[in-house]
């Protein structure tokens, strides 16, 4: 078999789908692994509105138990105030009532605004877990589509690499190292059409050597600029040339 620009063209047609094949088969992980990351941080986030939750409802309980304790010691300053005796004395568990209902006050105050903080942490808490829950369905699913789409994608894969191995049966044997390492070097960019005269893969006008070569296929060219494996763009250097379509000519001009 020998190189036409026909078996050419198939050819870097397979790379170029086998090419897009790969970068969808490794952008969708790591896609995934974003959304991973950004679930992961989220429900570390969800942690803290958990934990600060936890603690407004530790600091209500606090001063609850502030608050008894509080009402409990004028409980037993107004037992002492019926059973003493002297003014002076009456006087002063009377000031210390005061003192105690003050400080009661403050800590019904703190009861009072620590259930308004429990109430906006429990609000935040269920709109925080809401969300999170929702993201995390949507990783799952795209998880489920890509996993999915892997299946499929690999076969295909596979089969562009089988029909790239039969069509490189077109290489002559004694250029095909040359081929191997363009490949390795360029990947699906190994190949391009020469049009106009020039190399599409850097656009550097290609010699009348060269344009020779490759209308009489004596075996693969090289762009010398690049180091493409070169073939004739469709219609380009035909022995016979196509007058062009008017309308093209037009538009042109
Ligand atoms: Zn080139």
């Amino acid at each position: 078999m020998t190189a036409t620009a026909d078996a050419l063209r198939d050819l870097h047609t397979l790379h170029q789908r086998a090419k897009a094949l790969r970068d969808r088969l490794t952008s969708g992980p790591k896609t995934l692994a974003a959304r991973t990351a950004a679930l992961a941080a989220r429900t570390a986030d969800l942690e803290k509105v958990r934990k600060a939750l936890q603690d407004a409802q530790l600091g209500v309980k606090k001063s609850e138990h502030s608050m008894q304790a509080a009402q409990a010691k004028i409980d037993d300053l107004k037992v002492k105030l019926n059973l003493v005796k002297k003014n002076d004395e009456y006087k002063a568990i009377q000031n210390q009532i005061a003192h105690d209902k003050t400080a009661m006050g403050k800590h019904e105050d703190d009861v009072l605004n620590g259930f308004e903080v429990v109430e906006a942490r429990k609000a935040e808490l269920a709109a925080a877990e809401a969300e999170v829950g929702k993201f995390a369905e949507e990783v799952a699913a795209l998880k489920k589509t890509l996993d999915d789409q892997a299946v499929s994608q690999k076969a295909q894969l596979a089969e562009l690499e089988a029909a790239i191995v039969s069509a490189e049966d077109h290489i002559p044997a004694d250029q095909r190292e040359q081929y191997r390492r363009t490949v390795r070097q360029l990947g699906a960019d190994a190949l391009a059409p020469v049009e106009g005269g020039a190399c599409l893969g850097c656009y550097t006008a290609v010699t009348p050597q060269m344009l020779n070569e490759l209308i009489n296929r004596d075996g693969l060219t090289f762009c010398k600029s690049c180091g493409r494996l070169l073939y004739l763009a469709e219609g380009e250097g035909d022995p016979v040339a196509k007058p062009k379509p008017k309308a093209r000519s037009r538009a042109k001009g």
